[in-house]
Parts: C-alpha cells; structure tokens; sequence
C-alpha cells in the first residue's frame, strides 16, 4: 500500500461504517487530511461514494473540535495487509480486489459500449458498497471494499437491474432514438435478450410507437389529405383502426396483459423520429405483410436472459483467458471472440445473432471472409451490451473520450463530475467518460447544406466544439481522444486550452453569411501547428462579422489574451518532456514575449505622445510604422526618438501585460544582469512599473542575436510583429476621423 492507497482505504473504512462508530481514529484521520491540504480531495472520494453522513459528520469535526491530540497515533500507521485483507488496529476492515477485463473488443461503437458499461459499474459500487480504486488500467482494476465477503456476481446483478430499469433505458436507449435517425434509409427488424422485464417493455413500446406511426400517419388518405378536414377524419378513423389492432394483440398476449398495457403507455415516449427509425420498406403492419404484431408479442412473451459480468478476479485468469476478436474464427462472436453457445441454448431468443446498426455503426461491411453471410455473428451479450448504451457512431456524430490526467500525487480528476456541472445544451449525450457531439451547424453549398464539420475538417471541427464547451480548466486536466470512423485521434489538451482561450478572447462565429469562418478555419490550424501567435494576429486582424473586435474597453478579452500569450509559452514548455525542438520552440516563446514588452513600452509611449496632438489616423500610421521597424533596435530606436522627448519609457504590469512586462524584466535581469532596484516603482493606482531605455533595447537584440541564426531571428521579429499588431489592436479598430 503506498500511502496515497491508505488514505483511500481508511476513506472509504469510514463512509462504510455506522457514523456512531466514528471516533478519535476519525478525527485524527480527518484534521490530518486537512493539514496535509488533501481535504478537498478527501469530501470528493465521499460524494462519489455519496456518503452524506460522514460528510455531515466531517463538517462538525471540523467546526466543534478544531485540535486533536498531537500524540495520538496517525490511524494511516495502523493500517496493514495480510494478502487481499486490509487490517485495522487488529481488526480486519476489507479487501482488495483486482479484476481483469474479460471482453476486449476492437471495434469502437461496441468496445464503448462495455467501457461505458462498466464505467457505470464502478459508480454503482462507489454508491453501494463504498467501493474505491486503488488503480486502474486499461486492462485491470483494483478496488477497495469495506466487506470481507464481497461477491462480485451478487452487485451485477443487482447493477443490471437497475442499469436496465425503466428510468436508467429511458436515458440510455429512448432518448437517443428519439434524438437522431440513426441511418436515412431506416434498418430492418431488430430484437435483442431483454436481461429485465423494463427492456422487454421499451423493446415492445419501440415497435408499438412504429406501429401507430404506420398504421395513423403513413396511410395515403392521412398523408395525401388535401385539406385539413380530410386531414383530420383520416387522423380519426386510422387512430380507430390502431385502436381495435391493439385490442386484438392484447387478447392474443393472455398472459402478459399488464405488461402490454405498460408497453402501449410507454410507446407514447417516443417522438417522431423515434417512431420512424425502421425501413418503411421491410417493418411493416401484419395487414401489409408485415411482421411488427409478431416482434411485439414475441418480445413480451420472451424469457429473461442472463448478461455476464465483462470483469473477472485476477486469480480466475487461466479459466477465463481473453478471446481474439475478428471474424477469421468461426462460431465465434465477431465483437467479443467469445464462443457462441450451442443453438439449443439459445433458441428461446427470436431474435437474430448477428450485427445490426445499435452494435456496429456500418455491420454489413463488416466481413471479409466471404462467408456469404451478410452480418457477422454476435452473441447475446454484446447484443445486450449494445442495446444499453446511447453513445453510436451515426449521422456525423463525434465520439470523444475524456480521460483524467494523474497529477504527481496521483490525484484523478473525474470528468463525469464536470461533465455534469455543464449545461448540456449543446452536446447531445453523455455516458461515463465519453462525449457525444452532433454537428448541427450547416453551411449552404450548391444549393444543399452541408454539416460544417464536413467543410473544416472533422478533427478540425471536434478541436473547435470541445474548446468552446469545456472550460479551459477542465480542459487541461484530461486526455481528450476522438473517434472518428474507425481511428482514434488524440487531441491535444494545449491546442484545445489555446482555442478556449481564443473563444474567450474574440468570440468567432463559425458561420458567417452561410459559409464557413475562414479566419476561425486558419487559426484552428495554425493552432495545431503551435503557431499561437499568428492564430492571435489572424482573429485579431478579422472582420466584426467574424469575431467580436477588442476595443480598448474589452478589458476581459484583453485579459484572456495575455493569459493565452502565458498559456503559449507554459504548455509548450510542458509538453515538451524531453522533445528537444519543441523545449527550443518553448525557449524562443519566451524570448518573443520579453521583446514584446520591450518593444511595447516604446510603442505605447509614442502612441500617448501622438494621441495629445494628432489625428487618429496619424496616430495608426506613426505606431504601425514604428511596429515596422522592430526588426532592427537602430532604427526602432530612431524611429522612436523622432517622436518622444526623451529616450526612458516605462513598462507598466497591467492586466493586458503582466505577462510580458514580467518576462521583459526577467531578461533585464537575469540574462542582461541589470540591476533594476533603481527601476521599480508603483504608480498611484499601485501598478507595478519599470523604467527602461533604449540601451535596454540595443543590449537585448545584442544578447538574442548571439543566441539565435538568422533565420530564427527573422522569425523572432516577425513574431514581435505580429504580437504588437494584436496588443494594438483597439487602437487599429478605432475607425479613424
Ligand atoms: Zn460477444
């Protein structure tokens, strides 16, 4: 146990217990926490576990006993281990338990699925059983359990009833029918094991819903009527005739009634689009030759199957070795690997097991064997599986999956908890640790539209949504991967902090009169080429029909800038690890940002100076051709004297500028080795100041030209231009007069 996997355990001891049982061990524990700043750390473990007993009891702690006894034991040393059992001051409290991954399938929609799957299992745990992880893999997992006789078996069951209960179905499987079509054309017959009685209902209800869609609105005299009264009589005598069908195929379904009943009330929760998933062509009424009655009543009169738990004991790895999935294997289930069981075993199911579109986003193109089958095989559990989860690679939908960076003490961020304190306007769904994004924005193209996502690029696109939607500090916390067909992209966390930033600081559409920002499209991928400084140039130098222009009083955009000139230099540094030409890319940011507030003092100045006595265009045209001249410090220097009265400018450690001034001064003193005591002050708002002088200038490009070629140093002041430009940018806004 490292010391880290104690805390956990004695946190998830103490949810576990009677609250009358906390004692001194407790206290001790909890001010200890406290003292060790883990105490924000210590209240989240308990509301995943959703202890609100010790969280009350913690608060009185805290309030009526603000010291403990320093000589008192710290109950973290009384914690031991004999193997699997966890002993606590002689008395044992639990166990860990490490479980092993049974089903690893290769194919996205399926494999998300079972992650999501036990995503939820893990959290139903954490709520039941005060379960916490000590680690995590891809592969494994290892829990604490304040029990001594935990069965694993026992809690899935209990999660499958609640994981497919009415409620738990409604959010998973309805919703998401009813939000998107999942193919134009509409697909066959599905059927799925109902694990619950709730699924056999939602399963019925599904065709119940598409039975009234073809049997009121479908019929020509209700589609073809020409006026609304014809319209309408249509609408009474179709609502009849489904009426008497439903009469009928409750008297044939004798024993289930009740059920029935409870399938036709919850058939009315699905909207049009729900009710207008399947093929027009092949799910048809019986009256047309169909099938629909049958699906409903076979459905309903089905046994109950039983879903496998997709996780093992580490110890049962010989018995229950993972499968190779693929179809090159026969009888094998083509998403799992698992062995399909023998017929006899499955023929109380109706339903077929192969692929359909809730398992596979494009199951036809699946095999390549040429069995001349036309789907693959599935087994009953994937089939479950599938059913339960909403996140499905269709329409142009995007999958992205967020996964908590480990900080250096290991403390885990869960997305969930953030991903629930968003308004979830925009995204469309989420389950566990991955997102779900529908384009929903559409540019006109020869006379169609077409999703813009198809127009700036896909990865493009996700970069784009993400920043806008996460807050940049959740942002930086997680490792963001998107699905895209059959790929997965990572995509990195500084590219979507900078493009949060960028949103932040110019709001840019992206739509503008129909068509795509193309302004936005050039900075999202100078972004991705770490070229943070031009992507600011470009949305600062766009039109006000793409982004909100800053003005001199944008004091919150101008801000957010600054703060993304920081974040440039900060996460290039940080991303580096090792990469020696993205840790001299970092290097080199840092330099422009110095130069920057430099040069910008200088600037500043001479705008002050021009601002008391000339036009506003003059002023425009003095300062950019001052900006002009920052590549070589003589002539900026002439240019600047030209104007001013005397060659000391004064840098000031404004919101907009904190981050250049404080670079700017870093290299005065520690690279120039300048002493600046003399220097410094404060003005009367109690802004920090600097003075500086030319020389400060002539020695500063003396030092970089040294370090850098000149190539780089060309690239170096034609990103002090373009830095300057941006930092000018109210003033280049104002219209002139
Ligand atoms: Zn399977």
């Amino acid at each position: 146990m490292d010391s880290q996997q104690r805390k956990k355990i004695l946190a998830a001891h103490f949810a576990g217990i009677n609250p009358d049982e906390l004692t001194t061990d407790f206290e001790v524990f909890v001010h200890g926490m406290r003292q060790a700043k883990r105490y924000e750390q210590l209240k989240q473990w308990w509301e995943e576990m959703d202890a609100l007993r010790v969280l009350r009891h913690t608060e009185q702690v805290m309030k009526y006993k603000s010291e403990v006894n320093k000589f008192l034991t710290n109950p973290l040393d009384l914690l031991s281990q004999q193997k699997d059992t966890i002993i606590f001051k002689d008395k044992p409290i639990g166990k860990t338990y490490s479980y092993y991954r049974t089903v690893l399938p290769q194919e996205i929609q399926i494999r998300v699925a079972y992650d999501t799957l036990i995503e939820r299992f893990m959290t139903f745990l954490q709520h039941e059983k005060c379960a916490i992880r000590l680690s995590e893999n891809q592969l494994t997992v290892t829990l604490f359990i304040p029990k001594i006789n935990f069965q694993l078996e026992n809690e899935w069951q209990q999660f499958i009833q609640f994981a497919y209960s009415e409620e738990e179905l409604y959010k998973s499987f309805t919703l998401f029918v009813n939000s998107m079509k999942l193919t134009n054309r509409g697909f066959g017959y599905v059927h799925f094991p109902s694990v619950t009685e709730a699924m056999k209902l939602w399963q019925a209800a599904f065709y119940i819903a598409t039975l009234k869609e073809r049997v009121i609105r479908y019929p020509d005299n209700y589609r073809k009527a020409k006026t609304d009264e014809e319209r309408e009589s249509a609408f009474k005598s179709n609502r009849e005739e489904l009426k008497q069908l439903l009469d009928g195929l409750r008297t044939e379904l004798r024993t289930n009634e009740l059920n029935f009943d409870k399938a036709v009330r919850l058939s009315r929760r699905f909207n049009r689009t729900g009710s207008s998933q399947f093929s027009y062509g092949t799910v048809k009424p019986r009256s047309k030759k169909g099938k629909i009655e049958d699906k409903i009543i076979e459905i309903l009169e089905e046994p109950v199957s039983h879903l496998n738990c997709p996780l093992a004991l580490v110890d049962e790895i010989a018995q229950n070795h993972i499968h190779v999935a693929g179809d090159t294997i026969k009888n094998r289930c083509y998403s799992c690997g698992r062995h399909l069981p023998p017929k006899s075993e499955t023929c109380y199911f109706k339903g077929k097991l192969e692929a359909n579109r809730f398992v596979f986003s494009d199951p036809s193109q699946r095999l390549q064997s040429g069995s001349g089958q036309a789907q693959p095989s599935i087994c009953l559990n994937c089939l479950v599986v599938a059913f339960g989860c909403p996140i499905k690679l269709a329409g142009g939908a995007i999958i992205v999956r967020l996964v908590p960076q480990t900080d250096e003490e290991n403390q885990q961020i869960l997305p969930e908890k953030y991903l629930q304190m968003l308004t979830l306007g925009e995204l469309n769904l989420i389950a566990g640790r991955y997102l779900l994004i529908n384009c929903r924005e559409f540019v006109r193209e020869r006379g169609g539209a077409t999703p813009v996502s198809e127009k700036i690029g896909q990865v493009q696109y996700t970069l784009w949504r993400v920043a806008r939607t996460l807050p940049s500090g959740t942002l930086e916390k997680m490792d963001l991967t998107l699905f895209a067909g059959e790929s997965e992209i990572p995509l990195p966390t500084r590219h979507l902090v900078w493009l949060s930033y960028l949103q932040d600081s110019f709001s840019p559409r992206l739509i503008v009169n129909g068509k795509d920002n193309m302004r936005l499209c050039q900075a999202i991928r100078l972004i991705q080429k770490d070229e943070v400084i031009a992507a600011i140039y470009t949305l600062a130098t766009a039109e006000s029909t793409e982004v909100t222009p800053i003005y001199d009083w944008s004091y919150s955009e101008k801000r957010s800038l600054e703060e993304l000139r920081e974040k440039y230099c900060t996460l290039l540094e940080r991303s580096s690890k090792g990469d020696k030409i993205m840790a001299k890319q970092a290097a080199f940011s840092y330099d422009v940002a110095a130069l920057t507030g430099l040069t910008y003092a200088y600037c500043d100045y001479v705008r002050r100076v021009l601002e008391k006595s000339e036009p506003r265009d003059t002023v425009q045209r003095e300062v950019k051709k001052l900006i002009e001249k920052v590549v070589n410090a003589s002539f900026f220097n002439y240019e600047a004297a030209d104007v001013l009265p005397r060659t000391r400018a004064t840098m000031f450690r404004n919101d907009d500028n904190y981050f250049c001034y404080d670079r700017a001064k870093q290299l005065l003193k520690e690279t120039l080795k300048l002493e600046l005591s003399g220097r410094e002050g404060q003005n009367e708002k109690g802004q920090e100041q600097l003075a500086v002088y030319f020389d400060d200038i002539l020695n500063a490009y003396a030092e970089l030209s040294q370090k850098y070629n000149k190539t780089e140093q060309r690239k170096l002041f034609y990103q002090l231009k373009l830095n300057l430009h941006a930092k000018f940018a109210p003033l280049f806004n104002q219209k002139g007069d």
